[in-house]
């Protein structure tokens, strides 16, 4: 006897699926005479599950194949088996969906932290012009136009008093008049356009708090600095 029986599923031969189940009908109705004892409940589930230690040529096998009782146990356990199958299928299925939503996720934030970092690294232009503003120089208070510039990278432009001096500016942007507690500092070279006279810094201001602080420039041979009251925004 063939134990195509045992693995309908598989059946690639019809007639021999067909034959099978003819069979069946007979082992169920009890037409058919097992030879020996039937055998224990592990071998009977280790036949179900197609286990390769079990040698066709085992008795046991021929006797399951002809005894109603463990045919019917065969069949509760191949049904098992066949739901054991199914949950692993969702579970893995389950499984794989979490990665993926687990992938969209880190890639939304990747994606999210990159126009963050972008938008940290932009680096904002801005023009001061202090062509017709008074300075406070060293200590002395003065009423001044306040400047105003973002908590970010700024390039800035800043068209120099009339009448300053050409060479290498140092800018600084400071907590107060004195100097003291220097939140960015850049020097570079005037320019003249025209008849404006203007320094370019890339000042960093990422950092500072929004709130009151003071830009300063600084002639490299004056040393003495101008301070003009600044905001952070
Ligand atoms: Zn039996």
């Amino acid at each position: 006897m063939r134990l195509s029986w045992c693995w309908p599923s598989r059946a690639e031969d019809r007639l021999e699926s067909w034959l099978a189940q003819r069979h069946e009908v007979r082992v169920l109705a009890g037409e058919t005479t097992p030879v020996g004892p039937c055998p224990d409940e592990a071998f009977l589930r280790d036949l179900a599950r197609r286990a390769k230690r079990i040698a066709l040529s085992d008795p046991r096998v021929d006797h399951a194949a002809n005894c109603p009782t463990c045919m019917s146990r065969l069949f509760v356990f191949r049904q098992g088996n066949r739901s054991r199958r199914r949950k692993m299928v969702l579970a893995a299925a389950v499984a794989i969906c979490s990665v993926v939503a687990v992938a969209v996720i880190t890639f939304a934030r990747y994606g999210m932290h990159r126009q963050l970092t972008s938008a940290n690294l932009a680096v904002v232009s801005e023009t001061v012009n202090l062509w017709d503003t008074g300075t406070i120089r060293g200590n002395q208070p003065g009423s001044l136009q306040s400047v105003s510039l973002p908590a970010a990278r700024v390039r800035l432009t800043i068209i120099l008093p009339r009448f300053s001096p050409t060479g290498q500016y140092a800018v600084s942007v400071t907590q107060d008049q004195n100097g003291n507690g220097v939140v960015a500092q850049q020097t570079a070279l005037a320019t003249i356009n025209g008849d404006h006279e203007s320094v370019s810094v890339e000042l960093d201001l990422r950092a500072a708090k929004a709130g009151a602080y003071f830009l300063a420039t600084t002639h490299e041979q004056d040393q003495a600095s101008y301070y003009y009251p600044l905001q952070i925004r």
